[in-house]
């Protein structure tokens, strides 16, 4: 405890200034970030406003297409330059080592004693949001503490690739002939965020067919066309066409202002929500208000019916925020068979949220259940239904907050 103690004497400032190509400082500054330790927050706010050169690579893919293999050519060619790197290896879909094994394999390879090389391994805790947080606050402390490169590497096809492909300025995706690999199997939401492919093990048989359903994808949204490389990466084959098409997506940087412009938000993330109200299911508005309404005194300012909801409701401004009384308009709509199966109660919690867009995109991204489609409801606002199974179990209403 005595080291955090010291560290807490050092202004953010100082303590960013002696990371700076201090690698052991580096590796004590990743384990407060890990930790959540209040420092490090201070710490990650300040890294997040400066200007950073870094490049943040993503590298995904299936357990055994060789993404270690590839990180070490990598590593390789930036070191060949006297650059310094960063390596961040996850494996949320093993709790226990998967991740350290990775980290270990490029650390036995040939940069353990390499001050050049920072390897840190995150050891997951179960939760996929929190390891997406962890290994995003991670990379930018790498490149806060000036890394030239830093690659998250990550392991299977789930969420938190998904979410290392949002915060990488590149996001690569490895894949190997004859592995099960099949592009069809792999999770949507992740080709959609790559920016380039690999295909590595390229000497094996199935390369052609690979290509062909690489180059056969639909095209993205945002008009970029991911580059399909080639290597065999245990022969250094294709590391160089592999950089090449790194350089030449962040070039084209439109995924490093996003990044760039996620993390200066980062400070601010949850600034500016608020509950806008809760909403109560109940049989009777008019029941429910004589309680509401005549015991507590609320009132109820605006009532309205929401026709394509099926329901009628009663805004009353109550504690700061509000409560919505909802009744259902007959037996078909959502909220009578919520009554049937649960009764009355509370049914829905709304947020006010900033970046309203950009949160919805967000969530549609990391594969969140939305129930509707963004839409303008009572008294004029914009909003999404976010269903339980993705929150916890509540029910939420997301409402735009106008900026
Ligand atoms: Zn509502």
């Amino acid at each position: 405890m005595g080291r955090h103690q010291g560290r807490n004497r050092l202004t953010p400032e100082e303590w960013a200034d002696r990371i700076a190509g201090n690698v052991r400082e580096l590796a004590r500054a990743a384990t407060s970030v890990e930790n959540r330790r209040p420092e490090a927050e201070a710490l990650l706010r300040l890294l997040s406003e400066r200007a950073s050169g870094a490049l943040i690579v993503g590298l995904t893919g299936s357990p055994g297409v060789g993404k270690s293999t590839l990180a070490d050519g990598l590593i390789r060619a930036w070191r060949a330059e006297s650059k310094t790197v960063a390596v961040i290896a996850v494996d949320p879909t093993s709790p226990q080592s998967g991740g350290a094994i990775l980290g270990d394999r490029i650390r036995m390879q040939r940069h353990w004693d390499d001050p050049g090389v920072f390897i840190r391994s995150m050891a997951t805790r179960g939760h996929t949001g929190g390891v997406a947080r962890a290994t995003s606050d991670l990379a930018l402390l790498c490149a806060g503490s000036g890394r030239d490169l830093v690659i998250v590497e990550t392991v299977g096809v789930g969420q938190s690739e998904v979410d290392v492909a949002g915060f990488a300025d590149v996001a690569v995706v490895v894949l190997a002939p004859g592995m099960g690999d099949d592009v069809q199997a792999m999770k949507a939401g992740l080709m959609e965020v790559a920016d380039v492919f690999t295909i590595n093990k390229a000497d094996r048989e199935g390369v052609e067919q690979l290509e062909r359903e690489l180059h056969q994808l639909p095209p993205r949204a945002d008009g970029w066309t991911p580059s399909v490389v080639k290597t065999v990466a245990h022969l250094g084959q294709g590391i160089a066409e592999l950089r090449e098409a790194i350089d030449k997506c962040r070039q084209a940087n439109f995924r490093a202002r996003r990044a760039a412009a996620l993390w200066a938000k980062r400070a601010e993330q949850h600034a500016g929500w608020s509950i806008d109200h809760l909403g109560v299911a109940v049989r009777s508005i008019d029941k429910a208000l004589g309680f509401y309404r005549d015991s507590l005194g609320f009132d109820a300012a605006h009532r309205e019916t929401v026709a394509h909801e099926g329901v009628n409701v009663a805004m009353l401004p109550a504690a700061g925020s509000r409560i919505e009384l909802i009744e259902p308009l007959d037996d078909g709509s959502a909220v009578a068979k919520f009554i049937a199966g649960r009764g009355e109660g509370l049914h829905h919690v709304a947020l006010r949220t900033p970046r309203f867009r950009e949160t919805v995109e967000r969530l549609r991204t990391s594969g969140a259940r939305l129930i509707n489609e963004p839409r303008t409801g009572a008294g004029g606002h914009t909003y999404v239904f976010v269903h339980p199974e993705s929150t916890g179990g509540v029910l939420l209403e997301l409402i735009e907050e106008k900026e």
